[in-house]
């Protein structure tokens, strides 16, 4: 009856530091064998927990900037003294191949990239409160005091840019959070504008019989009388 859009999604999860947003995105890929999380280029140092080539590509500073000259990003940002970007290249092929993109990138990106592809889905992740996001800054252990302070500020500056987003999900239950991410990505597509073409799938002449057939199970005193 419909022919809906073949393409995939382009989602946008951005959260300040300490949200625990990594989970929710591991949780939804587990969920979601149709989609694919890009990987962003990062001059950042490498923590305990990354794995070079799968949480970020690590570049030095200079090659970040020699990849911005050479238009290697669809946007890109300075956050906390480390470049951050979005690399073009395979995120236009998955999506024409149906796959759903996840970018997580923060706010300054995000809306840059809403700019681009403004049909994009737009969800920000909150934590339950300001202590659970200092604890889990905190408990990284990578980065210095200082670092930490910085972090806090700026993942405190964006909390404020929550209504620029289309959804919002609070990180309190991690399994609840999945869920709601899972049921926005899901709802999405079944808005009326991912549908290309309303068509009739039935010959009017095979209505009309379907009509005249003598229906045993269609016993219209029966359906009153249920109704009564
Ligand atoms: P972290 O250092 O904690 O891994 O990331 C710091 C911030 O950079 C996070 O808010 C994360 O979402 C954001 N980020 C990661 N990759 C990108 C990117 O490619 N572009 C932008 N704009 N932000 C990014």
């Amino acid at each position: 009856m419909i022919k809906e859009k073949k393409s995939g999604q382009l989602i946008v999860i951005s959260a300040p530091s300490g949200c625990g947003k990594g989970s929710v995105i591991n949780g939804l890929l587990e969920k979601n064998k149709n989609m694919w999380l890009s990987v962003s280029t990062t001059s950042r140092k490498i923590r305990e927990n990354d794995i070079p080539g799968k949480t970020y590509n690590f570049v030095t500073k200079d090659e970040f900037e020699k990849l911005i000259k050479e238009d290697f990003f669809l946007e890109y940002t300075n956050y906390v003294g480390n470049y951050y970007g979005t690399p073009k290249g395979t995120i236009k092929e998955k999506l024409d191949q149906g796959i759903d993109v996840i970018l997580e990138i923060e706010i300054e990106g995000a809306a840059n990239i809403k700019k681009l592809v403004p049909e994009a889905i737009f969800i920000f992740i909150l934590p339950p409160s300001l202590k659970t996001m200092v604890k889990r800054l905190k408990k990284r252990g990578t980065d210095s005091k200082e670092k930490i302070l910085e972090r806090f500020h700026t993942a405190y500056k964006e909390i404020n840019e929550v209504t620029k987003y289309n959804y919002v999900v609070v990180n309190d239950i991690l399994e609840n959070a999945i869920d709601k991410v899972d049921a926005i990505i899901k709802a999405e597509k079944c808005r009326v504008d991912r549908i290309e073409e309303v068509f009739v799938d039935t010959k009017e002449e095979e209505i009309h019989e379907l009509l005249m057939e003598d229906d045993k199970d269609f016993d219209n005193e029966n359906i009153s009388e249920k109704i009564d």
